[in-house]
């Protein structure tokens, strides 16, 4: 297929000028400022409605018109519920529970017949069996012709991005109340899941994050937090063939789909082609319309299978999409233009009737089909040329295998077999040894292998082919080198568990798998007293890493700590701690907070045998206070998040469970080095090592051969133990997070004391994981200053041998949040071969 390379203008209408042009809402008063009528006997989306009375608005309910201010979660519930209760065409439930126990609450609206009593039930078991290649083709048509399609609305994923929450209640009364030929077009052939807020605690509390802290918009394959693990499995009882997801950004315009490259190779084509040549074309009418200034094709890309985008469009094969709507506008313009842009791609999703779940079926016989071809979906790029720097390798891949030979790795296997197992995935045990001519285990060369029985198989022929190249494959193969998160995730590297793929055709004897439980926590025997210090409440880096840390503490290795304070430390907090665990953060903060009652209270407690254990950017506090020989420079290497296979020296006690290697998530992470190897026991291969191997995008990564990744230390009759990484990054490293574990339950070291490094290191700004990265070629250097300079940016220039890094703050903010940051990466984006690296924070 080929998709339509249009781009969205920036228009420059007038927000002022917008109110007599744009739809109104209907709540409460019937719109008559509509400005346009359809000029063909088409129903028009946005047309006079007619209303059904007995539906009450939100003002007869809440006493408030939707738009006027940001609903509370409270009142969102009460209104959905009160819908629900006068309405025929709509039922409402909870899907689930948050961190601090608020209701997930949904409604589902669609003809009675499919809504009431079981109809939902058996919709739920009809289109499952659709997803399923292997039932027969007039079984499947004749599940088509009886069933809807199901079109999933969602707001609030970010707390404190309101208004999609009151746009979905404004769709939800339109639908249940209008009679006319818009809410019948829809309806016709279709139920719609609205899901007004993805994150109660978050809306409540006026953040960003849940309750752990934890971006839930990074969260959706590994699914951690309970209002994310409770969506998913909502979505595996009704499978989306449309999943909208209505955000909001620091940007002005609106943004929604078709999106920025790279697109992930393995997003089918079906679900391309609706996102691209009818929704997005769908919402750039109703937008042109109405005069509505927007843009699409730059900023959000669909790459990372974290998204409420990238997901719905790879492991349920829908349109799955980000709506971004600007922050600073009005309630009314943000809550209207949610709402335009969600109408009119219900509308277009109404007017394909039943060829969506045709089409929807046909994609999943596709993906088995590819799967028992071996054949990977190639990259390709819709926005930024046509020169695909880093194809798809031509492989074959027919299975994944994951290796159980090794009881230590049970946890790892348990742990993805069930998160394969929970997204539809079949997956199987072998009864018998295997032969394997081309056995492939990651990161290796192909070899003649026999694979035990018992060990798990894969097999690439089902329809959730996609999802499983995706949550398995050992690349991401990232088509583009421009970065809105991480480029690695492959679930066997996260976990450290051995394996491998064949592109042969087998017939392995085999059985299925039992659905697999949560792994049970580890066993402590004499746990230690343990304390978190959070240098900061502001950066969005350390509030991130903390809360990842309190969620792994609680609910993976069940310690119990105590939260202290720089000010707690310096009034002798440590006393009774045996370790202290600090989140990443900012050293100069760090030893800003403490002051100098701080500095020496700290130290002399490590001096007197405390285990201080620093994570990724704290590890700098350790330096500034003389309590390591390790010093660290800052990268010049461009890794916007990947994974570097790093070696265990096994007779260290952080080795216990991990064996000779792991993986390590880094990303612009300062490079830290010791003078003797004894201080490092996790380390970065030397250059020529054959245990060299990156997943995900790297480019002057060689900084790194021979560097520390852990370092370890005696110091007086203490420990430092500092991760140059982050060893729980999102709380979905569990290789690494083994190794944290054995930092804070383990023995230490048995070495001398180290010589502490002669003198502190150098001021250093946010560390560039934190701040928005552009690399380019010598060449391109004048403009990206150029571009840099018109905003009145402040940042660094790391020069390396063939490129130049510009690492620009962003004072703590997320590139969503910040309101120029993505538009200069989308400028440099333009600027073709003389990019190395563009990476959002
Ligand atoms: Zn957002």
């Amino acid at each position: 297929m080929t998709h339509r390379r249009r781009r969205g203008t920036w228009l420059v209408a007038g927000l002022l000028g917008l109110t007599l042009t744009v739809p109104a809402l209907v709540a409460g008063t019937p719109s008559t400022t509509a400005s346009a009528t359809a000029t063909d006997d088409t129903c028009d989306p946005f047309g006079d409605p007619a209303l059904d009375q007995s539906v009450p608005t939100a003002e007869d309910v809440l006493d408030l018109p939707l738009g006027e201010r940001d609903v509370t979660v409270e009142e969102s519930d009460t209104y959905l519920q009160a819908v629900s209760e006068a309405s025929p065409k709509v039922v409402d439930g909870v899907l689930g529970t948050s961190v601090d126990g608020q209701p997930l609450r949904y409604a589902v609206v669609g003809q009675e017949r499919w809504v009431q009593d079981n109809g939902l039930d058996r919709i739920s078991r009809e289109l499952n069996r659709l997803r399923d290649p292997e039932t027969r083709p007039r079984v499947a048509e004749r599940i088509i012709e009886r069933n809807p399609s199901v079109l999933w609305v969602a707001g609030n994923i970010h707390g404190d991005e309101e208004s999609g929450t009151d746009a979905s209640l404004q769709v939800l009364y339109e639908l249940a109340a209008r009679t006319d030929c818009t809410a019948e077009t829809i309806l016709d052939d279709a139920i719609v899941v609205v899901l007004p807020t993805q994150n109660p605690d978050g809306r409540t509390a006026d953040t960003r994050r849940n309750s752990y802290g934890f971006d839930m918009n990074r969260d959706w394959f590994a699914r951690t937090q309970p209002e994310t693990d409770a969506k998913v499995e909502m979505l595996r009882r009704l499978p989306p063939q449309m999943f909208i997801d209505a955000h909001e950004m620091g940007q002005d315009n609106y943004f929604f789909p078709p999106n920025a490259d790279p697109v992930h190779h393995e997003i089918g084509e079906t679900q391309l082609d609706w996102i691209y040549n009818d929704y997005g074309e769908a919402m750039q009418d109703a937008f042109d319309r109405f005069d509505i200034p927007y843009f699409n094709g730059s900023a959000y890309d669909l790459l990372y299978m974290g998204y409420g985008d990238t997901v719905p469009a790879t492991a349920f094969n829908a349109a799955g999409m980000t709506y971004e709507k600007h922050n600073g506008d009005p309630t009314n313009v943000r809550v209207r233009e949610q709402y335009t842009a969600i109408w009119s791609t219900l509308m277009a999703a109404g007017e394909r009737d039943a060829d969506l779940l045709r089409e929807w079926r046909s994609e999943h016989v596709t993906a088995y089909e590819q799967g028992a071809e071996g054949e990977l979906e190639p990259n390709q790029l819709y926005y930024e040329g046509d020169d695909i720097e880093n194809p798809v390798p031509d492989i074959n891949v027919r299975h994944y295998f994951l290796r159980t030979d090794d009881p230590a790795d049970a946890e790892g296997v348990q742990r993805l077999v069930r998160r394969l197992q929970r997204i539809d995935v079949d997956v199987y045990r072998l009864e018998q040894p295997l032969s394997v001519p081309d056995y492939t285990a990651y990161g290796q060369d192909p070899e003649n292998a026999t694979l035990p029985a018992g060990t798990v198989w894969i097999p690439m022929a089902q329809g959730q082919k996609h999802w499983i190249q995706a949550m398995l494959g050992e690349d991401s193969y990232v088509p583009f080198p421009y970065f809105y998160d991480v480029t690695a995730w492959s679930g066997p590297l996260l976990e450290n568990v051995p394996g491998g793929r064949s592109g042969a055709e087998l017939d392995p004897d085999a059985v299925e798998m039992e659905p697999q439980p949560e792994p049970e926590a580890p066993e402590t025997s004499d746990p230690p007293q343990l304390a978190v210090w959070q240098i900061s409440e502001d950066s969005s880096g350390t509030v991130e890493s903390a809360g990842w840390l309190r969620w792994w503490l609680d609910n993976r290795v069940e310690l119990e700590f105590t939260d202290v304070s720089a000010g707690q430390i310096a009034e002798d907090a440590l006393d009774d701690v045996d370790v202290l665990v600090v989140p990443s953060g900012s050293d100069a903060a760090a030893s800003e907070a403490l002051g100098a009652q701080g500095r020496a209270a700290l130290t002399s407690w490590v001096d007197d045998g405390g285990t201080l254990v620093t994570l990724k950017d704290s590890s700098r506090l350790a330096s500034r206070l003389g309590l390591t020989s390790a010093t660290y420079a800052e990268p010049t290497s461009d890794v916007p998040g990947s994974l570097f296979r790093v070696q265990v020296d096994p007779s260290s006690p952080l080795a216990e469970g991990v064996g000779e290697d792991t993986y390590a998530m880094y990303e612009y992470d300062f490079v830290w080095s010791t003078p003797s190897e004894a201080s490092a026991p996790v380390r970065f291969p030397e250059e020529g090592d054959s245990d060299w191997f990156v997943s995900g995008f790297a480019e002057g990564e060689e900084q790194l051969h021979g560097q520390s990744a852990v370092v370890d230390e005696t110091v007086g009759d203490g420990r430092v133990v500092l991760f140059g990484f982050a060893p729980n990054f999102r709380a979905f490293t569990g290789g690494t997070a083994r190794l944290l574990h054995n930092a804070i339950v383990g023995p230490a070291p048995d070495t001398e004391a180290q010589t502490r490094a002669a003198a502190p290191q150098q001021e250093t700004t946010n560390a560039a994981s934190e701040r928005l990265v552009i690399s380019v070629r010598p060449g391109a250097t004048e403009r990206v200053e150029e571009l840099l300079g018109e905003r009145g940016a402040s940042f660094d220039v790391v020069p390396s041998d063939d490129a130049v890094s510009y690492r620009v703050d962003l004072d703590g903010q997320s590139s969503d949040e910040h309101p120029w940051a993505q538009d200069v990466a989308q400028d440099a984006a333009t600027l073709g071969e003389q990019v190395v690296a563009i990476r959002l924070p």
